[in-house]
């Protein structure tokens, strides 16, 4: 299964509107790296991006050295890469067990139901109840456990803290901690600095669709407060 992402002057388009404009940048396997900046950056639109979600886009993005510009949606999911949106994308209609079984296997090797309820024990619980009945944190939890259910290995992850407690931010944060542990590799874009600070091996600092700054994250505690007036938090 594959396991790094190599970005190389990534450009990008909704219809007319160009909105990535030459972006670099790797994830090497088993790494947690961030995607910082301002609204409107572009950190969601490089997430599409590398799943082949926009209209147009060109440069380089290379799966362990296999190039996916051109490859369609689906087959860059198939390739053991998967992308957890912002809005969760839970449907609501669907109960909690039927959400995690939805999306088709990519490789085998996904994680069970049971290991998926082990990661997260407040959806044991829930397993019958429908995606309405679902808090924030727990339909981030199930957006979370549908993506390993795959067995994608790289997952690039949407702001998965907007707008939840504290409390399961922590948690949501002691996951990707374990899922590091357990080698997946991930790609995080995130407001919550203080969140990502924690996290990651290496950040990137977004600006109008370019990367303008790379950070190791042992030099990232010392520019937090620099980096929290940029961002505007
Ligand atoms: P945010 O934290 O606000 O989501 P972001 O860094 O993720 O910020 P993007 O959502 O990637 O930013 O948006 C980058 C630019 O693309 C913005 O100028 C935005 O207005 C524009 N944009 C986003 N989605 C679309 C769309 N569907 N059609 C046209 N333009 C869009």
């Amino acid at each position: 299964m594959s396991e790094s992402l190599a970005v190389c002057d990534l450009q990008a388009w909704y219809g007319e509107s160009k909105v990535l404009h030459g972006m670099d940048f790797s994830v090497r396997a088993g790494e947690v790296v961030t995607l910082l900046g301002r609204n409107g950056a572009g950190k969601t639109t490089t997430l599409k991006a590398i799943m082949g979600l926009l209209d147009k886009r060109s440069g380089s993005i290379a799966l362990d050295g296999h190039e996916l510009i051109g490859a369609a949606p689906y087959d860059i999911a198939r390739k053991g890469i998967a992308f957890c949106p912002e809005e969760r994308g839970i449907f609501a209609s669907l109960s909690v067990r039927e959400n995690l079984l939805l999306p088709p296997k990519v490789a085998a090797g996904g994680m069970t139901v049971a290991q998926i309820l082990t990661l997260f024990p407040n959806l044991k619980e829930r397993l019958d109840s429908q995606g309405t009945k679902l808090s924030g944190g727990e339909q981030q939890m199930l957006a979370l456990g549908r993506i390993l259910h795959t067995g994608a290995r790289i997952l690039l992850l949407d702001e998965p803290t907007e707008g939840l407690a504290p409390m399961i931010i922590r948690q949501i944060g002691r996951t990707i901690t374990e899922l590091k542990a357990l080698g997946f590799t991930i790609l995080l874009v995130e407001q919550n600095v203080g969140f990502a600070a924690g996290l990651a091996d290496r950040h990137y600092i977004m600006e109008l669709g370019r990367v303008v700054e790379e950070i190791p994250g042992a030099a990232f505690e010392g520019r937090l407060g620099a980096l929290k007036s940029y961002l505007g938090l």
